[in-house]
């Protein structure tokens, strides 16, 4: 657990000076609660990313655990593709998203818990995989804070694409689509390469935005190649982390400050909202 400091001194997050904990405002750079309310030696040795992609690892892990055991009997193994796939009500009751959850039934948190879930073993382990390569890129661009919103508000627009897409688009071929029912974190990722596109055009960076957009093209086009791909969902994470590095907040040649801890807190509690809500809400309907 996070432990707090009461006395002595640390390292200003935004300056990097040392101040004492109880200094309300670092006397080097202004930055508001230098000592984070005496929590900035510990964030600070969970990593530049406040911990967040083993989090991710975990949270994500656990939750596919869970989608498994709630209905042993419904684990489809279809192939390759869908090796243990956990079965649609159970991955419903955890927080699925898509035109379905979102707009038959109203269950609009689902566009967080979605980013949580994942489809089969295949699915939870690619998407792992991009996180671990790309999340800790994205921490060190903007800080881990903000790593945090960016992937949050990409996991959102994501869902909101594809659920959307889902409920009014429904007269395009299949590809474009959008879901009736989806999960998985690459809406997310998607976010992360909108996010570094941002990074290479501030600083003027040619090769990282080139490189960022070439694996986000090649990533979609092999999503719409390859069937049963959320291509909206994909569109819409990449708009959402593309969308809010261009806000003021985000300029990644200043340091973050602690209203975007503040926010990054917010994000994670919605985040655990978003799947009690879900079980609960599940668990009222009767599914599984
Ligand atoms: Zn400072």
């Amino acid at each position: 657990m996070l432990k707090r400091q009461t006395e002595g001194l640390v390292a200003c997050p935004s300056c990097q000076k040392i101040v004492k904990v109880t200094e309300k405002k670092c006397p080097h750079c202004d930055r508001q609660h230098p000592a984070m309310w005496g929590y900035a030696r510990s964030l600070r040795q969970l990593g530049p990313d406040y911990g967040f992609i083993r989090g991710v690892m975990w949270g994500c892990g656990i939750l596919y655990l869970a989608a498994l055991l709630l209905d042993i009997p419904g684990i489809r193994n279809e192939g390759f593709l869908d090796l243990l796939a956990p079965s649609g009500p159970s991955l419903f009751l955890l927080g699925s998203t898509g035109s379905l959850p979102v707009y038959d039934i109203g269950r609009w948190w689902t566009v967080l818990s979605a980013g949580w879930l994942h489809g089969s073993l295949l699915h939870i382990t690619f998407n792992l995989l991009w996180v671990r390569d790309l999340a800790p890129v994205v921490a060190r661009f903007y800080g881990g804070a903000r790593l945090i919103i960016i992937y949050s508000a990409a996991t959102i627009v994501g869902s909101l694409f594809s659920s959307t897409a889902g409920q009014y688009l429904d007269a395009l071929p299949d590809v474009f689509h959008g879901a009736t029912l989806s999960v998985g974190a690459s809406g997310a990722i998607f976010g992360l390469f909108g996010a570094m596109v941002t990074y290479g055009q501030r600083l003027k960076n040619n090769e990282i935005a080139q490189r960022a957009w070439t694996y986000a093209i090649v990533l979609f086009v092999f999503g719409v190649i390859m069937p049963n791909v959320d291509n909206w969902g994909h569109l819409g994470g990449f708009v959402g982390g593309y969308g809010v590095t261009k806000l003021p907040g985000f300029d990644p040649l200043k340091k973050e400050k602690h209203d975007h801890v503040l926010l990054a807190i917010a994000c994670l509690i919605a985040t655990v909202l978003s799947v009690i809500a879900s079980v609960g809400h599940g668990l009222s309907l009767g599914i599984l």
